[in-house]
């Protein structure tokens, strides 16, 4: 039987960070929902579809090839074959992935394929609504938050790291856009699951963070 944690929480929480440390101290697979998401709003931006072109997004949605790879440190995220792990967290895709985010036909096809990446194994999957809807019976639910402001920064040295110029102001702006947007969308909102741990990270190092989760997982075993 797979073991599944849930980790669930708004943009800059620290969910990727924290998850792919879990993952690799415990030894669980580690899924990037988010990354899914990114992927198919990038293949609408390369074809040029518009949100309400719905012929269109269903047909992408027919053919799409996502693929989430571990390669060592690094995750690397396939689009139809191509390496897209670094255009995915650009600013084009900040600011439509959220939208697209809320379409019912692209929820149902992720959906199917986070189960499917996640059948049988023992799984760290970060997202919005991992407790709530892809897992509600996962085995530990965790709920990371952080101020926006703090979140914001995180993204700035995140995206630094990463080669993708950002300032404090954009990051702030889009941090808060898309919170807005995902919790208040109709569909699988970014939400607290019932039974999720909560934890504020805003004053907490990284590997503070670290420890707390897995010790709770060990105890859940
Ligand atoms: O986690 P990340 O910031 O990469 O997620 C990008 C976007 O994908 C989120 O802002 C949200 O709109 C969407 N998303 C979602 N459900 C998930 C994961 C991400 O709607 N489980």
């Amino acid at each position: 039987m797979s073991f599944v944690v849930a980790i669930d929480g708004p943009a800059g929480s620290g969910k990727g960070t924290i998850t792919k440390l879990v993952g690799e101290r415990l030894g669980l697979l580690n899924i990037d929902t988010g990354a899914t998401f990114r992927c198919v709003t990038l293949a609408m931006l390369k074809q040029n579809i518009k949100i309400d072109e719905t012929e269109k997004i269903k047909k992408l949605l027919e053919t799409i090839k996502i693929e989430l790879e571990r390669k060592g440190e690094e995750q690397k995220v396939w689009l139809n074959g191509e390496d897209v792990s670094v255009q995915i967290r650009e600013k084009a895709v900040n600011d439509f992935v959220s939208p697209v985010s809320t379409l019912k036909i692209v929820r149902e096809k992720l959906l199917e394929l986070q189960r499917n990446i996640a059948q049988g194994k023992n799984v760290i999957m970060e997202g919005r609504d991992i407790g709530t809807t892809v897992f509600p019976d996962a085995n530990v639910k965790i709920y990371l938050d952080a101020t926006p402001e703090e979140r914001a920064k995180r993204r700035v040295l995140q995206n630094i790291e990463k080669g993708i110029p950002t300032t404090y102001h954009e990051a702030l702006e889009n941090v808060k856009a898309r919170d807005k947007m995902d919790s208040e969308r109709e569909l699988a909102p970014l939400k607290r699951a019932e039974d999720a741990i909560y934890i504020d990270s805003t004053r907490m190092t990284i590997p503070e963070v670290v420890e707390k989760i897995c010790h709770m997982i060990e105890r859940a075993k």
